[in-house]
């Protein structure tokens, strides 16, 4: 199988039209000729990563985040940077991150936080051509090339909907640990508050704080943010639940790596084993 193959199908499910402005999606290193006999998702390119993809023989590492991801003027072995992208080349071992258009896309990080909450009248916090008639074409395309339903529904930048019943804020966090399987939750307002509509974005989005109480949300998931974003949430009484970087997205690699099995059943795919989170909770 070419590595072609596997990008086509990484385009349509995540369209990079979708991704934001500032960020760098795509094929990011290696030749898409190439050919394409194991495939590993993770969440962030680091050494230990680099090492299990070599170890594995991998062709492609699928990164939600990017590497690179700012512009490079020298690729040696003097930076980690340079190290590991060296070492990929060498390994011929190609990179593609779907990233932000990955986070946005119909069956993307944010919907998929949605659903795991269980959420009624699941929308985007921000529409992205919602009605383009050139991302109806790719939905299309995807169904009859692949034989199943790729993105199917809302497109854009994080997720907001209804709880099934309204729920207090200590509840939900007790829900945000058991379904992320999380040792702790992090939050900023009253735990006893009721929440009926809660807004979601995955990552490091402090900044959809404000976007999301606008559009009518009571409360706002998100997986890391600053100080003074917390302070804000307090202020505006629009409780913030932070489930770490790694706890709102690590998840949804795993959930990539099974994706991308069920469409290229004839090659080994897995989530890489080697990541972990950088930061560890002492109690
Ligand atoms: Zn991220």
């Amino acid at each position: 199988m070419k590595l072609s193959s596997v990008i086509d199908f990484l385009e349509i499910f995540a369209p990079p039209h979708l991704a934001e402005d500032w960020d760098n999606v795509g094929l990011l290193l290696g030749d898409r000729a190439s050919d394409c006999r194991s495939l590993m998702t993770c969440l962030t390119i680091t050494p230990d990563v680099v090492e299990e993809a070599v170890d594995g023989s991998v062709d492609l590492i699928v990164a939600h985040h990017p590497l690179p991801f700012h512009p490079l003027k020298k690729i040696t072995a003097d930076t980690v940077v340079g190290s590991m992208i060296l070492k990929m080349a060498k390994a011929n071992i190609a990179v593609y991150s779907p990233h932000t258009a990955f986070d946005s896309t119909a069956n993307g990080i944010n919907q998929s936080i949605a659903e795991k909450l269980n959420l009624e009248e699941i929308t985007a916090i921000q529409i992205i051509d919602g009605n383009s008639p050139d991302l109806s074409n790719d939905i299309q395309q995807s169904k009859t090339d692949n034989n199943q339903t790729v993105p199917n529904g809302v497109f854009g930048v994080g997720r907001m909907g209804r709880l099934v019943t309204p729920t207090t804020c200590i509840e939900i966090c007790e829900n945000l640990k058991v379904l992320f399987d999380l040792k702790l939750v992090q939050f900023c307002g009253e735990l006893d508050a009721v929440v009926t509509k809660i807004g979601i974005a995955c990552g490091s989005a402090g900044q959809f704080l404000n976007d999301a109480k606008q559009m009518g949300c009571d409360a706002f998931i998100t997986g890391e943010t600053n100080f003074h974003t917390c302070l804000e949430s307090i202020a505006n009484r629009t409780p913030m639940f932070l489930l770490g970087h790694y706890g709102s997205e690590r998840f949804a690699v795993e959930l990539l790596a099974k994706v991308l099995s069920e469409e290229f059943p004839q090659i080994p795919i897995w989530p890489s084993q080697n990541e972990s989170d950088p930061i560890q909770n002492v109690l």
